[in-house]
């Protein structure tokens, strides 16, 4: 028998860094200590995937790849298609000097929604009616598992914006205007996305649970859900005290799960962009948070411009004045891989710490370490058969049931309502409006493209709501189907229907392009809802992503029930529609009466709502289905 001396030195090519074995802290010190300051500028790159070739990943030692926007290739790339491409990147970085692995970022907001066939789950506004933090939870852990198919072990999610004001674009991607249901709800996305921390897990600490589970990114912070009359991008005016009370607290709670990284926010504080913000990005997180996770910038950094323009040098020094403020990693560094000598050489020239560059490549290295992508860089082929699995198409429908709002059901007090339907119809049941059978504006944006895309082309597998309701019906029910009924023929065959399901509502947008002072229902919707509400007896959906002016239209309806953006699963509308399933959802926001009242919220000493937050009726469910 022999024993080794616990002195023994070790091998002669053993890398400290690279022993899974070592406390984190000490294999991201060991790693830093053999980095030149060009590896570190790699490192805190996020690169656009159209830029990051084989070749450019090698010689730049490129940390990050993104695919914004979510974007489905032109061909309609299959899960197996990602991986490669990614496997292709992670074989690139990996015969680097040191061989850090990249890590690839997506915008997985509601399923991995990048990707033809993939499930796609209601937008957040949605979720947020559910009330419903386990089913949550459950979406987190779906998506983990779509993105993981596609080789993607990091999403830009969860969104955790307070949004104050629907006229902003981005209000479907904040789960309410109540900063308590926005902490609910993050609280168990980012488990579902991460895994469960474990108990008395330091706060700070970025965890992700195994590689089926994802690194997590809460953004955009702070405040973005709280600009001017909700213009994207833009300045939000707040005291500091009540930045903290609306805004603040759900990145308490991404944090506490042990969140992998936070986006800072391209909007700006009391008129200061916040990338530039040292006292919110740096100070108020460290204090308040013991925060140690990574924080990322979004793009669009103040003065981005051509070079022949002279905000280019504005944009260096914004860069200098970001990454001093205290980012980590740089999205889409405009003019790459200039970027990356202009960065060496400001920080030989002493214009941008070495401290401050060390801390940051440190805490982007902890991530990569906490998630196993050292020992487990590639995607794993047995995964594709996550994308689009049966289990989460079910698991979108239930989502999809518990989201939508019952807000009237009758169309005077003492009237029999008309909820649920019929499935045996004695007469013919019309089917109308723009949103009745279009996949794509069921998904609305962040759907195969940024800005999404109407029409049934994009999305993939998927059943829109005119197909749910066929599916649903007695068979000896007919269903008739017209986006936009003639009006006289209708008027004369009005008798032949016994009820209309009408579907009006947005079209897909994303970002800025979804900033609206008007806040109408998009035309054709109200003519479409007057013609056929006023001669058939009728249920109007309103699909979109926030609120929108009902009245006067309201009073021709029958019953009207808030939709969101529910994504693929049109059988979960189906499901309450006839009644297997009751209506459970409530209002996530308040329903304004006109766009003259907004801002309001919930908790404003004058509200006056059509429908108030927390508002939505109740239908009973088919015997044993609920
Ligand atoms: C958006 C982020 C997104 C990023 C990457 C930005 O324009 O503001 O929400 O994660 O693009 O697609």
């Amino acid at each position: 028998a022999f024993f080794l001396p616990s002195s023994a030195a070790p091998a002669k090519d053993y890398v400290k860094y690279k022993d899974p074995k070592q406390p984190i802290n000490e294999r991201v010190d060991d790693l830093l200590s053999r980095m030149t300051l060009e590896e570190k500028i790699g490192q805190m790159s996020q690169i656009e995937r159209a830029n990051a070739t084989e070749e450019v990943i090698e010689k730049y030692f490129v940390g990050s790849v993104l695919s914004g926007g979510g974007s489905v290739p032109a061909e309609k790339a299959t899960a197996s298609v990602w991986q490669k491409m990614v496997t292709k990147m992670q074989k690139a970085a990996l015969k680097t000097r040191l061989g850090i692995p990249i890590i690839y970022g997506i915008d997985a907001v509601h399923g991995n929604n990048n990707v033809y066939n993939a499930t796609i789950f209601p937008h957040n506004v949605g979720l947020g009616a559910t009330r419903d933090p386990t089913l949550v939870k459950r979406i987190g852990e779906a998506t983990a598992h779509e993105a993981r198919a596609t080789g993607i072990p990091y999403t830009f999610a969860p969104c955790v914006a307070v949004c104050r004001d629907p006229r902003w674009g981005r209000c479907y991607e904040s789960y309410s205007e109540d900063t308590r249901l926005v902490q609910l709800m993050t609280s168990s996305i980012v488990t579902g996305l991460q895994g469960d921390v474990p108990a008395k897990h330091p706060k700070g600490v970025p965890f992700v649970g195994g590689s089926k589970k994802v690194a997590g990114c809460a953004k955009h912070f702070v405040g973005d859900g709280g600009t001017h009359k909700g213009i994207n991008e833009n300045n939000t005016l707040l005291n500091f005290h009540d930045l903290m009370r609306i805004h603040m607290p759900p990145y308490d709670n991404a944090v506490i799960k042990g969140i992998s990284t936070i986006m800072i926010s391209y909007s700006s504080w009391n008129g200061v962009k916040m990338h530039q913000n040292k006292f919110l990005i740096t100070d108020t997180l460290k204090s308040k948070m013991n925060f140690r996770v990574s924080r990322l910038c979004d793009h669009r950094l103040a003065g981005r411009g051509p070079a022949h323009d002279p905000r280019h040098m504005h944009y260096y020094h914004s860069i200098q004045e970001t990454i001093h403020a205290g980012i980590d990693m740089v999205m889409i560094p405009y003019d790459y891989p200039e970027f990356v000598a202009d960065l060496v050489k400001q920080v030989k020239q002493g214009q941008i710490k070495l401290e401050r560059v060390n801390d940051a490549v440190s805490r982007i290295l902890r991530v990569k370490f906490t998630m196993g992508l050292f020992e487990d860089p590639l995607p794993d082929p047995r995964l594709t058969k996550e994308l689009g699995a049966q289990d989460h198409r079910s698991l979108a429908r239930e989502a999809v049931r518990k989201s939508l709002v019952l807000l009237k059901n009758g169309k005077s007090k003492g009237e029999k309502p008309l909820l649920p339907l019929p499935k045996k119809a004695k007469k013919k049941v019309l089917v109308a409006g723009s949103h009745a059978h279009d996949l794509g504006s069921q998904c609305g944006g962040w759907t195969a493209s940024w800005q999404g895309e109407s029409g049934n082309n994009l999305t993939g597998v998927g059943t829109t709501i005119l197909e749910a309701i066929k599916k649903a019906v007695d068979k000896h029910t007919a269903v008739e189907y017209a986006e936009r009924p003639d009006k006289d023929n209708l008027t004369k065959s009005a008798d032949e229907y016994e009820y209309a399901v009408v579907a009006v509502g947005e079209p897909p947008y994303a970002e800025t392009a979804g900033d609206n002072q008007n806040l109408t229902i998009p035309s054709p919707g109200p003519e479409v809802i007057k013609d056929v509400c006023g001669v058939v007896k009728c249920v109007v959906l309103i699909v979109s992503g926030r609120p929108l002016v009902v009245h006067p239209y309201v009073d021709y309806m029958d019953a009207l029930v808030a939709a969101w953006l529910p994504g693929t699963e049109g059988q979960g509308v189906a499901d309450v529609l006839f009644g297997d399933h009751g209506f459970t959802g409530k209002l996530p926001r308040t329903w304004f009466k006109s766009v003259d009242q907004l801002p309001m919220n919930y908790g404003d000493k004058r509200y006056e709502p059509l429908f108030p937050f927390g508002f939505g009726l109740t239908t009973k469910a088919a015997a044993g289905k609920d």
